[in-house]
């Protein structure tokens, strides 16, 4: 805290984190002695580059880029770009953090790494969003590589970003290679990527609520944010014949209560990138509600009567007054796609309420997961159908569920799968990281 204070959302991760391994830490000694904890919370490198690039009017701009590779225990540093005004270096940092132990828990070969930049996409020409993408990767493409470093996208960083940065990479390392994951599926990405992390986080509710004799199906339940975590984790609710009500972006909510409209939230989003006002303008019986209506310390998302929430937008978006809302509401399931997005209260009374709450480390693994199942098919030069990639994601986030309720249940808190989750994740780099020596 002394050398960087003001990397806040970091030392928030990092000391949830840390809450959680007391007991590991009690029962092994060795994690001790090999002074783990010091060492896992320093990064292995971290580069901060600066980007130049020119506007549609002809204008420098100048922004900082960041990529921080964490920890290799367990294999090559993985981790999304997020594109934003509000990235900095804390951020960064509390994303690859986060980064290890989920990319541990998934079971697959994969090291924790974060990156991004402080530029703002929104309201960008597709010129713009190309000459930036290729000026970012100007200076990133001399540290990645397939067996390095392997960026994904996160925040403001989706198929078309990836593309640019594709395209740049290929021409200055002058190989065409699996140096990025959420490829188009027309050059190497691999199906089902684009809908991993909601539909990961669905499939974590849904285990979760089996493991009590419960489903979702006919339960409503609330969305938040209408980015890629967010369409496809209501695309899943409706497989699963749930009744996803709500999503939101930085400026307001839609509730409508016959279920969001999917294919015009797609169209909005995703073809024509606009704000959510325009959805009611489709949509008579929806209503919109800006954030300065939202009852004053709170999202108005989690004010709204569900069976089911699903963070899906940003880091602490989620109070301890929304925490409570949801449950004098009768919530009893939160399964996070998004990092990070309930503040540490908001945790403790979900861990203390008992009800099946699945952490961002735990319930969007599926995203990285499929990124390394992209990664596989790259290297073995063979596709798999949407049917094999989804299978195996529904598997993946079955053992991530099972592993994080067996490691709480050793640990004597059977529910409490922050626990679990921080545990087993932990355990896993640790272990690597003793037999690989002091490196
Ligand atoms: P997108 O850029 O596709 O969408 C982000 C959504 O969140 C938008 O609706 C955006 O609204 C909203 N949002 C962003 N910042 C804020 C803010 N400060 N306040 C309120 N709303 C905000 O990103 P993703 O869907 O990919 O990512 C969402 C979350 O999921 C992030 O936490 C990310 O780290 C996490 N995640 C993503 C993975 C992936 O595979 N994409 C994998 C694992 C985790 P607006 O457009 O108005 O900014």
């Amino acid at each position: 805290r002394r050398s960087s204070p003001s990397q806040t959302e970091f030392y928030q991760a990092a000391e949830e984190v840390l809450e959680s391994l007391r007991p590991l830490m009690t029962k092994y000694p060795k994690y001790r002695e090999h002074k783990i904890i010091e060492r896992v919370v320093e990064p292995e490198r971290q580069i901060l580059f600066r980007i130049n690039w020119v506007d549609d009017k002809g204008e420098i701009q100048v922004n900082k880029g960041f990529r921080i590779e964490f920890n290799s225990a367990l294999g090559p540093y993985k981790g999304g770009l997020r594109f934003h005004p509000s990235v900095n270096a804390g951020v960064i940092k509390f994303l690859g953090f986060e980064q290890i132990f989920k990319n541990a828990l998934t079971g697959l070969q994969i090291g924790g790494g974060k990156g991004g930049s402080d530029f703002d996409p929104k309201g960008k020409s597709d010129n713009e969003i190309m000459r930036f993408c290729q000026a970012f990767m100007s200076e990133l493409y001399r540290h990645i590589g397939p067996n390095t470093d392997v960026p994904a996208g996160d925040i403001g960083v989706g198929g078309r970003e990836i593309g640019y940065m594709f395209g740049m990479y290929k021409k200055l390392a002058n190989r065409y290679e699996g140096v990025l994951t959420g490829k188009s599926l027309k050059w190497g990405g691999s199906l089902v990527r684009t809908e991993a992390t909601g539909y990961g986080a669905v499939y974590f509710a849904k285990y979760m609520l089996e493991d009590r004799g419960e489903t979702l199906e006919g339960k409503k339940c609330v969305v938040s944010g209408s980015g890629n975590v967010a369409i496809y984790t209501i695309e899943k609710l409706y497989h699963l014949g749930a009744l996803p009500v709500t999503c939101s972006d930085s400026r307001g909510m839609i509730i409508d209560d016959e279920g969001i409209d999917l294919e015009l939230l797609k169209e909005l989003k995703e073809v024509k990138r606009e704000r959510l006002t325009e959805y009611v303008k489709h949509r008579p019986n929806a209503k919109y509600i800006p954030v300065e209506d939202y009852e004053s310390g709170t999202n108005g998302v989690y004010a709204v009567e569900c069976y089911a929430a699903f963070p899906s937008a940003t880091q602490n978006e989620l109070n301890l007054k929304d925490a409570q809302n949801l449950l004098n509401n009768g919530c009893v399931c939160v399964s996070e796609g998004a990092n990070m997005p309930s503040t540490p209260e908001a945790v403790d009374l979900f861990v203390e309420k008992k009800i099946c709450y699945g952490p961002g480390k735990a319930a969007n693994a599926g995203g990285v997961a499929t990124s390394q199942l992209e990664m596989a098919q790259n290297a073995s030069m063979v596709n798999w159908t949407f049917e094999e990639v989804d299978a195996k994601l529904a598997q993946i986030m079955k053992d991530i569920f099972d592993t994080a309720s067996q490691t709480a249940a050793e640990f004597g808190e059977p529910t409490n799968l922050v626990l679990g989750a921080n545990i087993a994740g932990f355990k896993k780099v640790a272990d690597a990281m003793i037999e690989q020596g002091l490196v």
